[in-house]
């Protein structure tokens, strides 16, 4: 429930137009407070407007416990947001802006149209009429002395005086869209606690061969399963030039990246033969092959041929290759060194940010009276497959009557 109250005819100043920075502009609009929204971009919620180019993974259907699990080591911060909007919740405020949503074999839940436009602009239109102002072309530069944010504008450095602040500024991948983390100085040079941002849902660096990279770059593998750390995934995933990419990646990158952190590589293992038991394996392979080459016989006992054979020769010694055993086991268990994760601003989202410690409970930097935080830019991070918009829209919520509270106090 949004608390109702006395219009105050306060400004609360909203700064970054994503999803959570729209969230929070609702709530606050909703709650009586009058709203400015800046951002430093032409116009609001691109990196929303890209992410429906893939469907617009909104949330997730699966029981709320297994959803909670997905933010991981931030699980205790996340549950309380998404007590109060959660999955269910977001799907019903998507249906009154009149966008119904459906949830896809895998339990991921997307717009009929698979589209974030027609969200946005009826979103957008609603917050206008709400009476929500939009500052475009505003980018956020910190605070002068006397507490006033600063702005630069196509007409020079603007001061803005507010009755409260919501930074919901996004993480800092994908910074042509907008979020280029340049706000984290700026708050460490107040005092606020911040993690460092780091690549999250992101693809990694593999040392290919010359061969392999101009044969099979850009090649789509599966089924695969990837085995790293305990965590075993069935899915696909894709070979660019410099390493790898994709879905099946992006599962299992937080842990690769730790291991890359604090090792130097992580090696990760394909099954490339999902489905095939590897005593079956070895006697298939065990089969004399006549005239064949290796290859042929590899493709006709086994099937696998293409990108997976390139993998194969990539790990596997030429003595091992004739060897039915070792070619068996590497083909069940292939070894794969990543050498270090694709740079943030290629990343699906950023770990690191503003850190919960650092907050109350209404999302408000302790260090900072009256400032609050939402989205991205929280130091939480979660794998694809509607995780983040969910806990970006729940966030932007509660640092919204975050401030409605702490302005009904002061
Ligand atoms: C390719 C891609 C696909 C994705 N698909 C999905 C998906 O299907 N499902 C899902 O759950 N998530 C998806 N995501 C992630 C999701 O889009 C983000 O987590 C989400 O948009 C973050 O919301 P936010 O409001 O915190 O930040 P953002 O959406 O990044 O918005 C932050 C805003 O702050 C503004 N800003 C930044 N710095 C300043 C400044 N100094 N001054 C003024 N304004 C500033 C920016 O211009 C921007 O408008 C995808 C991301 C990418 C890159």
């Amino acid at each position: 429930m949004i608390p109702t109250q006395q219009p105050h005819h306060r400004a609360v100043a909203i700064v970054g137009g994503g999803p959570a920075g729209l969230m929070a502009a609702e709530v606050l609009s909703r709650g009586g407070a009058r709203v400015d929204l800046y951002d430093a971009m032409p116009s609001t919620g691109r990196k929303f407007l890209l992410a429906g180019k893939g469907g617009l993974n909104l949330t997730h259907a699966e029981p709320l416990e297994a959803f909670l699990a997905r933010y991981g080591t931030r699980r205790a911060e996340i549950a309380p947001l998404l007590k109060e909007f959660g999955p269910d919740a977001l799907r019903e405020w998507a249906r009154e802006l009149g966008v119904e949503t459906f949830v896809g074999s895998s339990g991921r839940v997307f717009p009929l149209e698979k589209k974030a436009a027609p969200l946005l602009r009826a979103w957008l239109h609603r917050l206008r009429q709400a009476g929500v102002k939009f500052h475009m072309r505003h980018r956020w530069q910190g605070w002068d002395d006397s507490g006033a944010l600063r702005f630069a504008t196509p007409h020079g450095e603007q001061r803005v005086e507010a009755a409260a602040v919501v930074l919901a500024l996004g993480g800092g991948s994908w910074a042509k869209l907008g979020s280029d983390g340049a706000w984290l100085p700026l708050l460490e040079q107040r005092g606020v606690a911040v993690a460092k941002l780091r690549p999250a849902n992101c693809g990694f660096d593999v040392g290919w061969s010359e061969h392999f990279r101009t044969h099979f770059a850009g090649q789509p593998v599966k089924p695969v399963v990837a085995a790293f750390a305990g965590i075993r995934k069935q899915g696909e995933f894709v070979v660019t030039a410099g390493g790898i990419e994709g879905g099946l990646i992006y599962a299992m990158s937080a842990p690769l990246r730790d291991e890359i952190e604090s090792r130097g590589s992580a090696t990760l293992h394909l099954d490339l033969a999902p489905g095939w038991e590897l005593p079956r394996l070895i006697a298939e392979l065990a089969h004399p092959r006549g005239s064949r080459s290796l290859s042929s016989h590899i493709q006709s006992r086994v099937g696998l041929k293409g990108v997976k054979m390139g993998l194969l020769r990539e790990a596997v010694t030429a003595a091992d290759f004739p060897d039915p055993a070792r070619l068996a086991a590497a083909i069940k268990a292939l070894p794969l060194r990543l050498l270090a994760p694709r740079p943030l601003d290629e990343a699906i989202s950023s770990a690191g940010g503003v850190k919960f410690e650092g907050l109350d409970q209404g999302l408000m930097i302790r260090a900072l009276p009256g400032v609050f935080c939402a989205g991205e830019m929280l130091d939480w991070e979660a794998p694809t497959g509607g995780y983040l918009l969910t806990g970006c829209f729940a966030s932007g919520r509660a640092a919204g009557l975050g401030v409605l509270a702490w302005l009904a106090n002061t």
